[in-house]
């Protein structure tokens, strides 16, 4: 659907360097909106969740709500920011059916946390990324277009307009420019973004669920010749949401803007909009100045003045936060910072963390939660979260093969029954007779029947040729259905065997 020339994404880099800028929005997950009592409930019927506040009917008087802005000091405070002692809303005057007043309230030259930074990690190594600010906005009511063939106004018959999000507290965190990151730009935009939504959830204020709008992410980039001392001029694409479309996102604009600038073109500056399904942009509208907007303070809303006393204290409280606590894990397991990575990529932090917490190792709850449960996962197509194993059932399964009552392949099988709903690993070893099978005389008998069955291989190993064993054990196996113990047939044979 793209016109758009690009450049290879390697020949961008031989002579442009890019510079990335990222502005995430949160929703937070307040009970009530910023301005008024209404409910923040997600998927209610449109606009049952509205009153005069925000619907701007004449006359209605904002309250600014109290949880918001300690929510909004705490991602500051987690963020390393200055918090403001005194700072105002601001009037961002603009019209949009969506947006009933007129104008949104926000923040502009007073925000309410500056210059904090979040250093994230892309293959071991540590970019450090500037926040120019944190502050404290509302969001929009949701435009729905009737009609048209791509859900845009184009096109459409008629528009329809929920105002129940109209109002909800919404935290903007701008960083600064980040140049340097090169060939790592798209890798180094994700991992910030991840990193920051990690820090979101772990504080308890917002259920950052992309997917839902609760984390919205705007990416800013340009580029600019090597060696050139000024940076180009960006270009802002709305609304990325998914960490993977923040990634093509920055691909695809500095391959784009090459394009332009090789053909001696100028990139505008402008807003665009990404489309998931080919990973292009598109332009939308010419970018508007901050004076466009004529902004000016709010009137109708106290100033905001945070007492330093308890700012203190809501900084004593923070938890441990993510890079604090993968790097306690890290030694507390016992692994290398790039082992950890993995089990972060994997998403397993937490499930590895609560099958240690349950009685397994380190080693063993890595192993099945980063091999074989990762694997199905994968082939199920779901996080290996959404899996229908808990970790105290991996921690079980672990705890099955430790004492010997299942091997590694028949707690594969156990993981077969656990996953589709069976019980626990010992009622699905029970009931499934997964168990490893001792000395028994049905092992005596397999044992006999494999030798008797390959005659010619018996007599190579009589012979002296003791790795032609293994055929014979494989016999075995593969008679008892895997539930024998390999090393316990190996000796049984090896005492037939030798005894001529
Ligand atoms: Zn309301």
């Amino acid at each position: 659907m793209s016109t758009d020339k690009l450049v290879d994404f390697d020949e961008v880099l031989s002579r442009y360097e890019p510079v990335i800028g990222l502005e995430t929005h949160v929703e937070l997950g307040t009970a009530s909106k910023m301005f008024c009592g209404c409910s923040t409930t997600f998927g209610a019927e449109p606009n049952t969740q509205t009153c005069p506040v925000c619907l701007g009917l004449p006359g209605a008087l904002p309250v600014a709500n109290a949880a918001a802005i300690e929510a909004t000091i705490r991602i500051g405070l987690a963020l390393g920011c200055r918090i403001a002692t005194w700072c105002r809303f601001a009037r961002k005057n603009y019209f949009y059916p969506d947006i009933p007043k007129g104008f949104q309230t926000s923040q502009y030259d007073e925000p309410l946390c500056t210059a904090g930074h979040l250093d994230v990690e892309v293959d071991g190594e540590t970019y450090r990324v500037e926040i120019e600010r944190v502050h404290l906005e509302e969001d929009t009511g949701k435009n729905l277009h009737v009609g048209g063939s791509t859900g845009r106004i184009h096109g459409a018959d008629h528009s329809l307009i929920d105002y129940n999000r109209a109002g909800i507290p919404l935290v903007e965190i701008v960083t600064r420019p980040i140049p340097g990151a090169g060939a790592k730009a798209p890798e180094v935009a994700r991992a910030y973004v991840d990193e920051l939504r990690e820090i979101v959830r772990t504080l308890g204020v917002s259920d950052v669920k992309m997917e839902q709008g609760s984390l919205r992410c705007d990416v800013n980039l340009s580029i600019a010749p090597i060696g050139s001392l000024e940076w180009g001029t960006r270009s802002e694409t709305k609304n990325v949401n998914s960490l993977r479309s923040v990634e093509r996102a920055v691909r695809y604009e500095m391959r784009r803007q090459a394009a332009v600038l090789d053909e001696g073109g100028r990139v505008v500056q402008e807003t665009r909009h990404f489309h998931e399904d080919s990973g292009s942009t598109s332009s939308g509208r010419s970018k508007e100045e901050a004076t466009d907007y004529r902004y000016f303070p709010e009137p109708d809303l106290v100033p905001i003045a945070p007492d330093e006393e308890w700012v203190e204290k809501l900084a004593a409280a923070l938890p441990e936060l993510p890079a604090a606590r993968r790097a306690r894990l890290s030694e507390e397991w016992g692994i290398s910072p790039t082992e950890m990575a993995w089990v972060v990529n994997a998403g397993a932090v937490d499930l590895v963390g609560d099958t240690v917490a349950a009685g397994a190792s380190p080693a063993d709850a890595r192993k099945w939660w980063l091999g074989e449960l990762a694997r199905r996962a994968n082939d199920a197509g779901v996080e290996l979260a959404d899996l229908a194993v808990t970790p105290a059932q991996v921690a079980e399964l672990v705890a099955l093969v430790a004492a010997g009552t299942i091997n590694d392949q028949l707690a594969r099988q156990t993981l077969d029954g656990v996953l589709a709903g069976e019980g626990d690993p010992a009622q699905v070893v029970e009931a499934r007779g997964l168990a490893v099978m001792g000395e028994s005389d049905e092992l005596v008998a397999a044992v006999d029947a494999a030798i008797e069955g390959n005659p010619d291989v018996a007599e190579k190993v009589r012979a002296g040729k003791v790795q032609a064993i293994g055929a014979l054990v494989g016999a075995v196996m593969k008679a008892t259905r895997g539930k024998a113990d390999a090393a316990t047939v190996k000796r049984m044979l090896e005492e037939r065997l030798s005894q001529g």
